[in-house]
């Protein structure tokens, strides 16, 4: 008896293409510890999601809730990194609450933290060397979170 070969099927692999399936049997069990919920990411693109945010992550140099990017507001400041700030209130357990999003039209009035710039190296920022003061303030006046974020990330919705 001949088995057929699925690997070679002209519709079959049009649909694992389809499907964005790189390898055979690759997938990924649904952790909810790990992963965000199909109904999270669909509040998350539309609105600001609060959450315990001692459970923020870094990927990369990007802020990070469970597998996703995303921004967090907190005290009315906007954090992109795992800066300092946020480093040091995570340690300290004192985090209890963020509000997250990955909508960028949210984020409009709200201030940047010079903290993230500098947990990224943007431009060469240093927030530490007050020195470079004038070029700190250019930097930061001139900063577009938006901009900066949906070129990170395709799961920014502008
Ligand atoms: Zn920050």
């Amino acid at each position: 008896m001949k088995l057929i070969d699925f690997n070679q099927d002209e519709q079959f692999n049009y649909l694992r293409q389809l499907m964005g399936a790189e390898k055979l049997g690759s997938f990924e069990l649904f952790d909810p510890q790990l992963h965000i919920s199909w109904q999270d990411r669909q509040l998350l693109s539309k609105q600001w999601l609060g959450i315990n945010g001692n459970k923020l992550h870094s990927v990369n140099d990007s802020l990070f809730y469970k597998n996703s990017p995303v921004i967090a507001k907190v005290d009315h400041i906007l954090h992109f990194a795992l800066c300092d700030e946020l480093k040091k209130n995570i340690t300290n357990g004192l985090l209890t609450h963020a509000d997250i999003t990955t909508n960028t039209r949210l984020i409009n009035s709200e201030s940047n933290c010079p903290f993230c710039l500098h947990a990224v190296s943007y431009e060469g920022f240093d927030v530490y060397r007050h020195r470079h003061q004038q070029y700190n303030d250019k930097i930061i006046k001139d900063f577009q979170l938006s901009r900066y974020i949906l070129s990170k990330s395709s799961v920014f919705k502008a």
